[in-house]
């Protein structure tokens, strides 16, 4: 997720405003075919704008250690192979209905006990309950969501819950966090045991322009389906939901869905549309999703799209006809610049496959579905599909319109990077994103810099590096306790500390956002960029398809490193608490 557009968008308001007054698996898969800011936007008046005055900065940039080559590990641009082993699968069978603002079906699922604890109970993850009303989706913590989030959601029906083994049809029992559905079994499910889980469901889809609801005949249907929950060294995970972030966490499965939806609907999805069918005013595309941690989709019948194909991942762009008749459009001096916005977005996707896919290793799906609709953020992160707000599509009008060729936009291009490094840092890399929002947000956070680097080598544009962290990412020398008083003070290290534990949302924001991707800046700084990208290419292939936690994340660092440096251990010190690292 990209967080806080709101206020960036009456920043952007305000200055056209005044413009306008005076005058932006395995091997099995052979080559495998082969989810917010600036986060400037956190500023609060206890969080003034980063200037270069108001912010300590480093005069004696650090001098890159000698790192050992370790051959054997992974080189630039290597391929991300998925996983040899059994995988669990889901089997749906939904519809999607407009009218009704339902969507639901029949779920198969099978899969495997893969801890060494006998489960005498299942846990399900059921977001889509939470948007039953504004308090339990988590709008009422921000005071300055304007009123138009009304959710008016309901409860998932669950229903003819069975369990193949036995045929036992379990009972469905919601906490007070009614996103946390227990199923009591029948027959406990040992280590190593498979099971398959068959129900029903259908949820009702919020009216609010966000990442689970429709607006503007644009329907985001995400965390929309009761999904397993994690079960790790705490037993199974059921952290309150974050409207400010993420707490999603799951196994990655290979999905096959059958999903019907009125004729004239285009549907953009997780995996790889293979059949569509059309009966009478209904039509139903087959989707086949390999190795992905979760299956969303958005749909509309005000959907347009352009493709395109870099390097061997087919990239789908989709946007609202509608778009082009919002208000601000029809006020910019620029006219419609959606055909700059596509080019920009388009751009931006094509430089960060190519940027990730070498510092990383290669995106490992066959597509990538990119939805430009309204959502309460700058962008939101799912396998093989990212949501980018309609707002970054605004072009920025802070000087004389006629003196520009085409319109640029403030930080769509930033955006777009960040969701699609989510494919590596949430998709491919999974994590508890509640419990360690570092090791999603801030490494995401970090690509934005990997991103920026590439198109510096890379783009006709000399400064665009130099520029990006002039603006936006001033830097901080982190070695030294005295320049971080401030975040100190305010509780915001460590950076591994879980979203729960931070006093606000703006010092979530700002520590995993900014903060922390400073501090990974500043470790590549130290240990040189090829060296740092080659122990994030080697954390990615150890934890690739996996849950990581940050002690894998510190193993591979240390073995690379060596624990004898001074700059990265002062560095670790002052920001991280080992402690928590096991
Ligand atoms: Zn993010």
């Amino acid at each position: 997720m990209r967080r806080g557009k709101r206020l960036l968008n009456m920043l952007l308001l305000c200055a056209m405003l005044t413009s306008l007054c005076a005058c932006g698996k395995d091997e099995k898969n052979t080559k495998n075919k082969a989810t917010e800011t600036p986060v400037t936007t956190t500023v609060t008046p206890t969080d003034k704008p980063v200037t270069p005055t108001d912010e300590p900065t480093v005069t004696d940039t650090p001098t890159p250690s000698p790192v050992p080559t370790v051959s054997p590990w992974p080189e630039e641009g290597c391929d991300i192979l998925f996983p040899t082993r059994d995988l669990y699968h889901y089997d749906m069978n939904l519809q999607m209905d407009p009218e009704k603002r339902t969507v639901g079906g029949q779920v198969v699922f099978s899969f495997y006990n893969d801890t060494e604890s006998t489960w005498d109970e299942l846990c399900l993850r059921d977001y889509s309950s939470l948007f039953v009303d504004a308090e339990t989706a988590g709008y009422n913590r921000d005071e300055t969501r304007p009123n138009d989030y009304k959710p008016n959601g309901a409860i998932t029906e669950i229903t003819n819950v069975k369990d193949s083994r036995d045929d036992s049809v379990l009972t469905v029992n919601r906490d007070k966090d009614v996103s946390v559905v227990w199923l009591k079994l029948k027959t406990p499910l040992a280590p190593g045991e498979k099971m398959t889980l068959s129900y029903d469901f259908s949820a009702k889809i919020p009216t609010v322009p966000d990442r689970y609801g429709v607006y503007k005949d644009v329907y985001n249907v995400t965390n929309f389906y009761p999904i397993l929950a994690e079960y790790d060294e705490n037993g199974w995970s059921h952290e309150g939901f974050i409207q400010c972030g993420e707490c999603f966490y799951s196994e990655v499965s290979d999905y096959d869905v059958r999903l019907t939806v009125p004729e004239g609907f285009l549907v953009a999805s997780t995996g790889t549309e293979t059949k569509k069918e059309s009966n009478g005013d209904v039509v139903t595309y087959t989707f086949t999703a390999p190795c992905v941690r979760d299956f969303v989709f958005s749909a509309s019948n005000q959907f347009v799209y352009k493709e395109a194909d870099y390097d061997g991942v087919h990239v789908n762009l989709f946007y609202p006809k509608l778009i082009e008749a919002d208000e601000y459009w029809k006020d910019s001096p620029f006219g419609n610049a959606t055909d700059a916005a596509v080019e920009t977005t388009l751009k931006a996707a094509e430089d960060s496959l190519a940027a990730f896919g070498e510092a990383f290793g290669r995106y490992p799906y066959e597509e990538l579905d990119i939805i430009v609709s309204r959502i309460d953020a700058g962008g939101m992160e799912y396998p093989n599909l990212i949501i980018i707000t309609d707002q970054e599509w605004y072009p920025v009008i802070t000087v004389d319109p006629s003196s520009m060729e085409k319109p640029s936009f403030f930080t769509l291009e930033t955006c777009v990077a960040h969701e699609i490094g989510h494919q590596w840092f949430m998709g491919i890399v999974g994590s508890n994103s509640g419990m360690e929002p570092w090791l999603d947000e801030s490494i995401t956070s970090y690509t934005e810099v990997v991103f920026e680097e590439y198109r510096s080598r890379n783009a006709a544009s000399e400064n665009t590096f130099s520029s990006f962290m002039r603006l936006s990412r001033e830097f901080r020398d982190m070695r030294d306790v005295t320049q971080l008083q401030h975040i100190m003070q305010r509780g915001m290290i460590p950076f591994n500390q879980s979203y729960y534990e931070f006093n606000t949302d703006n010092d979530y924001i700002s520590a995993i956002y900014q903060e922390c991707q400073r501090a990974l800046y500043q470790m590549e700084e130290i240990l040189g960029r090829k060296e740092f990208h080659s122990i994030i290419r080697e954390y990615v292939r150890r934890n690739a398809f996996t849950n990581s936690t940050s002690a894998k994340f510190f193993e591979v660092l240390y073995e690379y490193a060596g624990k004898d440096n001074e700059d990265l251990n002062k560095l670790i010190a002052n920001l991280f608490d080992m402690e928590r690292v096991k």
